[in-house]
């Protein structure tokens, strides 16, 4: 093709980087200035110029402009600075992005699918210029992280989770699509909003919304074969248990709002139990907030239990309790439950507040899932600390205003005694003389080498047992030196080897179970996993 055309192809693009040979076999003598540059150069200039801009929204628009003109620098930035620019492709500031997408959109992203599609899904896909799909992150836009419904605009979320899915990862770009089905929103402002992209109607519910999820997993399927991941992202509970348990047995489908965290936060706690002491079993679970995060890790942790003792997890679960809206969950609430929260409902008399749970039941673990901030209050942590040597305290909601408590409070109010992990990021705190530094339970430290794992064994269902051994993996992780500081995840900026260590265990468990489709096996999965790893390292063109 031309020259002009190279330069405009984000797949191929390499700026000033394209060498004197390259500029003469491709048609690119006088279309570009005469200096020619290394990609180690033009990371350096991006890097300087995005660190000028102080608004984080500003750094979120560079990084989407050089995602469109050149993706390997794009990916380049993006593992080179990881701890810095996380925050800025994916969560906190991709929120304010996906709130802000009608004035900020420029070219389209992702595949669009909405009520208007309907009866013509698999058309649709087809104009998606990729053939061969290894992953796609489908949100419904329904509750947006903290945000609530944002409706077409959630189309940020797949798209920043298929970046980690690279950058952290390795999944190659071209495998992997981000899609938003849109029924409608319920988004007042939104929907008054002229600049709105979506559909101008309410959400669809019931048998409307049921078909057009339907029509849409039974085209992937069609399109894509047997062993393309679909990610579900950033759907409403009341759809998110039902679309997991619905295609779990016929798709290859994966949750991260429930799985994922799952897998993160079950990892922290067996990391943890090298420094609070005792097994799974020995402890007491207390989570407030029962729902996707916290039925979603309270499953995983009683279903790891049983695995370790033996016994049926009907009974693991009732080391494993839960506070919502209305109280400790109990039998006597049972007939009014959603089925996500049945389980849990174990005999005891009914208890109103968080407070009185903590007196009550004596957990040896306190984890905080409620999106609710501050409630994690000074009288609930030195209650905790009066019968546990070291609590475990996990403070899960985000942002960092919903967190259930601080760092520093939980490191004050437990007289430096508390193990402290949080969904936001904290700093390291001084406290006696001592720095502690709190984990951050992030799902980037999962997902990304879990679907690795998944792509390069063929694997065509989930299982349980693979989140449990991606928990596994990534505590391994955890060195002496970090928990001499009192961290209970490894240092984020290992997370290429930490991604390819999660795959090699996830792939292996999938030949275990019998799902993997690649064969035969290979015999060093992890060597096997960091050689399919996606390189951003521009390749030469002769
Ligand atoms: P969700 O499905 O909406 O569940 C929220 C739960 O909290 C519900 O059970 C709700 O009770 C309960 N709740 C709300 N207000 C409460 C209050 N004042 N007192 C007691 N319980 C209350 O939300 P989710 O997806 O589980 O997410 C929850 C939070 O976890 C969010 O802040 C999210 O950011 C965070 N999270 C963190 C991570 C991580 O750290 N890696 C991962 C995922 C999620 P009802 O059921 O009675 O309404
Ligand atoms: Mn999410």
């Amino acid at each position: 093709s031309s020259g002009y055309s190279l330069l405009r192809d984000p797949h191929h693009n390499k700026g000033l980087a394209f060498t004197e040979a390259e500029r003469d076999s491709h048609y690119l003598r006088g279309l570009l200035p005469p200096a020619v540059v290394t990609q180690q150069l033009q990371e350096n200039k991006l890097m300087n110029s995005i660190r000028k801009y102080q608004v984080p929204l500003q750094k979120y628009m560079a990084m989407m402009e050089l995602q469109e003109r050149n993706e390997r620098l794009f990916y380049k930035l993006l593992i080179d600075n990881v701890e810095e620019l996380l925050p800025v492709v994916y969560t906190p500031t991709v929120g304010e992005a996906c709130q802000k997408y009608g004035s900020i959109f420029r070219r389209p992203q992702g595949l669009y699918i909405s009520l208007k599609e309907k009866g013509k899904v698999l058309d649709v896909l087809k104009n998606w210029p990729e053939r061969s799909i290894q992953v796609i992150v489908v949100t419904d836009g329904e509750r947006i992280l903290g945000l609530g419904d944002l409706g077409c605009q959630g189309m940020g979320i797949p798209v920043g989770k298929l970046s980690l899915y690279t950058a952290l990862g390795g999944v190659r770009p071209s495998a992997c699509l981000p899609v938003t089905i849109d029924v409608g929103t319920n988004n007042e402002e939104l929907l008054k909003n002229e600049f709105y992209i979506g559909l101008r109607q309410r959400r669809a519910t019931g048998q409307e919304y049921a078909d057009l999820l339907h029509e849409f997993m039974t085209a992937v399927k069609q399109n894509y074969g047997e062993k393309v991941l679909i990610q579900f992202e950033d759907f409403a509970n009341h759809n998110a248990f039902t679309l997991l348990a619905k295609y779990g047995t016929t798709h290859l489908v994966f949750n991260d709002d429930i799985q994922g965290t799952a897998s993160v936060v079950l990892s922290g706690v067996v990391a943890a139990l090298k420094l609070i002491g005792g097994s799974l079993a020995d402890h007491t679970f207390l989570f407030l907030g029962a729902g996707e995060a916290g039925t979603g890790i309270a499953e995983l942790i009683a279903l790891e239990m049983s695995k370790q003792t033996k016994a049926p997890v009907e009974e693991t679960r009732k080391k494993v309790w839960l506070v919502d809206s209305k109280g400790l969950i109990v039998s006597s609430r049972k007939e009014s439950l959603q089925h996500f929260k049945k389980p849990w409902a174990h005999e005891h008399e009914p208890v109103k507040d968080l407070l009185g749970a903590v007196k009550a039941i004596k957990p040896t673990v306190l984890i905080g899932s409620s999106g609710v901030g501050r409630t994690f209050t000074k009288e609930i942590i030195e209650t905790l600390s009066s019968f546990n040597e070291k609590p475990l305290v996990m403070a899960l909601s985000n942002p960092t205003s919903q967190s259930e408590c601080t760092a520093e409070e939980a490191y004050t109010w437990s007289q430096g005694r508390a193990i402290f992990a949080s969904g936001s990021p904290f700093d390291p705190f001084e406290y006696n003389g001592k720095v502690f530094v709190p984990g951050q339970a992030n799902n980037a430290y999962i997902f990304p080498g879990f679907g690795l794992g998944l792509v390069i064994s063929g694997a065509i269902r989930v299982h349980d047992d693979m989140l449990l051994a991606a928990s596994e993996a990534l505590a391994k992780q955890v060195s002496e030196e970090n928990y001499d500081k009192g961290l209970i995840y490894p240092p984020f900026s290992n997370i290429r080897k930490i991604s390819a260590n999660i795959a090699a265990s996830v792939a292996a468990k999938a030949y275990e179970l019998g799902v993997a489709t690649r064969l035969p096996r290979p015999a060093n999965l992890v060597k096997y996993a960091e050689s399919c790893m996606y390189s951003p390292i521009y390749r030469s063109y002769r």
